[in-house]
């Protein structure tokens, strides 16, 4: 053996001459005797955002908790006791070595964003206002929570706040802190690119005008490109083992990702690249049309919002992706479609069997997660399914398993699982990229755009990452109006057509990276942007 796994070596693929350079040094931190280890520690910088990129599972928290000073790290010695002068000497020489002085003597202070900030309300009594006011240490809070847009919620409770108020006054929470070092895990979930856009540059703002630390662990990597200075690489066996490696430039750290081989460490972490087009796909003009459908209109209540659709049509095996902001209308739209609400104007019969995944996964009964899978499909098990469902979502490990006891992202997978395995005329996904990781999503993705090439299906997906967009949409469907009073729903566009529609009502231009096509946002302002947008060409820059 290579004396890290003592049984069954975890590394399969690997052959033990590759061991990587981290792995035959001693880990950061080992829970016990053949327990999950921790190669590497990421290194926040004072004025700077790091960005960690890699799955869950893999030591990101325990990493933190270290890096918080609320854990010792053992440096794998079982037998001798470790301190932190023991640490700082193990990493003398390296980009953290500063920072675990400071840890060592008791200088550094922490403000943390929890990952799963559906779960805040079971730790807090009390309503908006009470929560943030304990926290505004730094004078700061009434201009976080107007750039948040937190004002309408300000006398909600904290119990009745949607999974995207959660997210941003979280984010306010822990901004609004007064502390050297900032760890925000996640912070996309629920919010739109909008929303998305602004949480960055908040952070930012942070770093550089205040010259703290920020550590952001974010699966979005539109987002994490623009946020982060530097990006950490993680990869492992989740429960297993996990490495963190030496901080790369974030160009490198999401081009590599990508490319699914790290350079430095020589290390291969995905079989196969991940490729986006420079150009917007050709639209095919030979498809069928599966549905035509008229304008719609749908009020809720007395004028509390309106919808108004402009008829259009889905293809046949097309993926249509539809994009646009929070409260616009978007679920209200699928809701028309597979029938579940009525129009008020217009007929939205459309007399097709539709599979649909809603926004917030709602499976929970006590039942395995084989017999509800194959309650749905008689394909269930086959090796074509296996193939194409189970492996691409990882379904494997948690079969087993009650419904009720998955976690979000086990539970979107399922739901994801479920909803391509019903046969139907049209399969409609409500943000599918929710609660996964970065390689989860990216898993999910050619999952979902194979079954639709290779079951001639027709699907629709709604989603805020631009970059599951764009590997998985033919055309584009694109909202727009004022959030919570009416939305407009326009008729399905080609995607330069409707990535510049949605893009200039965000004010916000992409470039191609040169070495891999990936689209990355532009800096405000910048003569890239400015050309875009007198072009009006915000995406697929010729
Ligand atoms: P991440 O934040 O990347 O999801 P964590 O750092 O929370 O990962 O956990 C990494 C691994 O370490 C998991 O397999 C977890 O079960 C294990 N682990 C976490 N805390 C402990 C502990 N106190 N004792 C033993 N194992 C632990
Ligand atoms: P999106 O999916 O784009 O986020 P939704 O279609 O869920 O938007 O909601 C659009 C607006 O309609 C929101 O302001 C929401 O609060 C409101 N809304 C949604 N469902 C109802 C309902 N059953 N009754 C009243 N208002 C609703």
């Amino acid at each position: 053996t290579c004396g890290i796994c003592v049984e069954k070596c975890p590394f399969d693929a690997i052959e033990i001459i590759n061991l990587p350079q981290e792995l035959q040094d001693d880990p950061a931190h080992r829970y016990g005797e053949n327990a999950f280890s921790l190669y590497g520690l990421p290194a926040p910088q004072e004025g700077k955002v790091t960005g960690i990129l890699g799955p869950n599972g893999i030591g990101k928290t325990t990493a933190v908790r270290i890096l918080a000073g609320e854990l010792e790290p053992n440096l794998g010695r079982h037998d001798e006791p470790v301190d932190w002068d023991d640490v700082l000497e193990a990493y003398r020489g390296t980009e953290i070595q500063d920072y675990i002085a400071d840890v060592r003597d008791g200088e550094v202070t922490v403000a943390r964003k929890p990952q799963y900030v559906d779960q805040i309300p079971n730790t807090f009594d009390g309503n908006t206002r009470e929560l943030l006011e304990q926290t505004d240490e730094r004078g700061e809070l009434e201009s976080l929570v107007e750039r948040l847009s937190i004002d309408p919620v300000m006398d909600q409770s904290i119990d009745d706040l949607s999974g995207g108020e959660l997210q941003r006054v979280a984010l306010a929470a822990t901004l609004a802190r007064d502390t050297d070092f900032y760890f925000l895990d996640e912070i996309t979930p629920y919010l739109d690119i909008g929303q998305r856009v602004t949480a960055a540059r908040l952070i930012r703002e942070l770093a550089e005008e205040e010259d703290r630390s920020m550590l952001v662990v974010e699966h979005d990597l539109a987002i994490l490109d623009l946020l982060a200075d530097t990006l950490h690489v993680a990869y492992g066996e989740p429960g297993a083992y996990g490495v963190v490696t030496a901080p790369k430039s974030v160009r490198n750290g999401i081009n590599e990702y990508l490319a699914g081989y790290l350079d430095n460490e020589n290390m291969r972490i995905r079989p196969d690249a991940i490729e986006f087009e420079e150009h917007a796909p050709r639209t095919a003009t030979r498809a069928d049309t599966l549905v035509e459908y008229p304008d719609l209109t749908k009020c809720y209540g007395e004028d509390e919002f309106t919808l108004e659709v402009e008829g259009g049509e889905i293809r046949e095996n097309e993926v249509l992706g539809i994009v646009g902001p929070n409260g616009i209308g978007k679920s209200t739209f699928a809701k028309l479609l597979t029938g579940n609400l009525e129009p008020d104007e217009g007929d939205a019969d459309l007399d097709l069997e539709i599979s649909y995944k809603p926004q917030y996964v709602t499976i929970d009964q006590h039942m395995r997660v084989d017999a509800f899978l194959s309650s749905i499909t008689d394909q269930f098990g086959s090796s074509y399914w296996n193939t194409e469902i189970a492996q691409p979502l990882q379904l494997e490990r948690i079969m087993e398993q009650n419904l009720s006891d998955l976690s979000g992202g086990e539970r979107q997978r399922v739901a994801i699982a479920a909803c391509l395995s019903d046969s139907a005329d049209l399969y409609l996904l409500d943000e599918p990229s929710a609660h996964l990781d970065v390689e989860q999503r990216v898993q999910a993705t050619s999952a979902i755009r194979r079954y639709a090439e290779q079951q001639d299906a027709t699907v629709l997906v709604i989603d805020h990452d631009i970059y599951m967009m764009d590997l998985l949409a033919d055309r584009l469907m694109v909202f727009d109006g004022e959030p919570a009073v009416h939305g407009r729903a326009g008729t399905p566009q080609s995607m330069r057509d409707g990535m510049n529609e949605f893009l200039a009502n965000l004010e916000v231009t992409f470039r191609r990276d040169e070495r891999t096509s990936r689209p990355r946002i532009n800096k405000p302002d910048s003569q890239l942007d400015k050309q875009q947008r007198s072009e009006g060409e915000y995406y697929y820059a010729p």
